[in-house]
């Protein structure tokens, strides 16, 4: 029973492409009774280029160049867990969808009830539904009603559904639920996870699923002597020290990794300037003696080192990734500083043309920027990891000017981005929607020929991946690595 119901939903997910172009040929059929024959050739034309891009989309593999996935085997510990806020089905409302919650006016006090283990799941209805309306429709909103639909078979959240989405939950959040949500139904092939945990890089107990970036973010900013120098257990007291301490991270750690990662524009724009040694050895001691440096000597010492562990990065053939553009959260984002983020990057690829970069999240909301250097940088790379539900019609726009304007074998299409698994196929879905929505457009307004368009689907859907990060190379490393 349980099996011919999750078969039927994979052939759901496959058919959306189908659905997809029925509910195009229905907005094309409000045509004027008198219409005349070429406008109906031209509509059934139309229908059928749709319909061949959707179905080549919904059937054909991504690579999840960016997650946050916790180990599956963390998901069981509960909420005793510091990345499980809550394990009931408001699981899949704590990563994203949380903020839509706040900024549509939640008060915090029903928000920390809304994610309590301490309530009941069944009374937690009550407390989100003031805002339901409100913010289902973003792209947090419907990663979350698409994941509700695919996984607990529910269609709309009410008080008469909520005990089935828990029990839905219940359900599916069992042994080798990552693989079938991830695989079976998302057909993603293999993540790449920066994982959160405060550890630089995480031994997955699924290497070859949960392929893992090398966080680089604590070598430079601060830097971080307890989780990235403790573990070393290099005795630091210069910054030559330091130094052995990126290189022991990537010596250990460099083979596995797929690329490395920084998430440091949170705190800073990323103009990272050259900066010798010397210049900062005694900044480092400062640092060393906890004493408080201004803001020009931290930006001098961040800036040293992380040329430090990107030129290390280079050396061992890893990509770049950087964070651009929006913040995830609430209430905190300064503009004025993510404005820069796109003029930075043509910085970085300019100083260090044998670095290949991959610049995040489409630097929404300066996406059209990010975009002209992904034509003029050769090392310049984009990824739409998060972005489509961040905005999603801005990223089928970015999607089809990126496609006309810079070539198609440097973006990458697809990172869910996010801690729980189960939104993940939501996103998954938005993005395929996306995707084949942007080739169709391009298609139907003439840019792109419907050959052209399919051509274009495996590349940017799994073949950049693949060589960008040398997949194949590292399948085989992980495919027989013992922890
Ligand atoms: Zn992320």
């Amino acid at each position: 029973m349980k099996s011919k119901k999750l078969i039927s939903r994979r052939f759901t997910l496959k058919g959306i492409g189908a659905i997809g172009a029925l509910t195009f040929l229905d907005s094309k059929t409000v045509l004027s009774k008198d219409e005349t024959r070429t406008n109906s050739d031209l509509t059934s034309h139309s229908s059928d280029i749709r319909k061949k891009i959707f179905q080549k989309v919904f059937q054909t593999p991504f690579i999840d160049t960016h997650e946050h996935l916790i180990e599956e085997k963390e998901r069981f510990v509960g909420a005793s867990h510091p990345r499980v806020k809550s394990d009931d089905w408001t699981m899949l409302f704590s990563h994203y969808l949380n903020s839509d919650m706040l900024t549509a006016g939640m008060p915090k006090q029903d928000y920390d009830r809304f994610f309590s283990p301490k309530v009941d799941p069944l009374d937690k209805w009550a407390l989100l539904e003031p805002y339901w309306q409100a913010i289902k429709n973003t792209g947090y909103g419907q990663a979350v009603c698409i994941a509700l639909r695919e996984l607990y078979g529910v269609g709309e959240l009410s008080v008469k559904t909520i005990k089935e989405v828990q029990l839905g939950y219940e359900n599916v959040r069992r042994p080798n639920f990552y693989k079938h949500i991830l695989c079976d139904l998302a057909n993603i092939e293999s993540c790449q996870v920066n994982c959160l945990t405060g550890s630089p890089f995480m031994e997955s107990n699924m290497p070859t699923l949960l392929m893992q970036d090398l966080s680089i973010v604590g070598m430079f900013a601060g830097p971080d002597f307890k989780q990235f120098g403790e573990p070393t257990g290099i005795e630091i007291t210069s910054l030559s020290d330091w130094h052995k301490v990126i290189d022991w991270w990537f010596n250990k750690y460099g083979k596995y990794a797929v690329a490395v990662k920084s998430q440091n524009a949170y705190s800073r724009d990323i103009n990272y300037e050259k900066v010798p040694g010397e210049k900062v050895e005694a900044i480092f001691k400062k640092r060393l003696d906890k004493q408080s440096l201004t803001s020009a000597e931290k930006k001098l010492l961040e800036d040293h080192l992380f040329w430090y562990a990107v030129d290390m990065a280079t050396e061992f053939n890893l990509p770049v990734k950087l964070h651009t553009g929006y913040y995830a959260g609430e209430n905190r984002m300064p503009l004025s500083r993510l404005i820069n983020n796109p003029g930075s990057a043509a910085e970085l690829c300019n100083i260090a043309p044998k670095t290949n970069f991959v610049f995040m999240h489409i630097c929404y909301p300066y996406y059209e920027e990010l975009i002209s250097i992904a034509k003029q940088y050769t090392n310049a790379h984009i990824d739409m990891c998060w972005a489509w539900i961040i905005n999603p019609v801005a990223s089928k726009d970015f999607l089809k000017k990126y496609l006309v304007t810079a070539p198609a074998n440097k973006v990458l299409t697809f990172g869910g981005d996010y801690i729980p698994v189960e939104p993940v196929l939501g996103h998954a879905v938005i993005a395929r929607r996306g995707i084949a929505l942007t080739l169709s457009e391009l298609v139907e307004e003439g840019w792109l020929s419907l050959e052209d368009a399919l051509k274009v689907v495996d590349p940017i859907m799994h073949g950049n991946a693949r060589r960008i990060f040398n997949l194949q190379e590292k399948e085989k490393v992980l495919k027989s690595v013992k922890w």
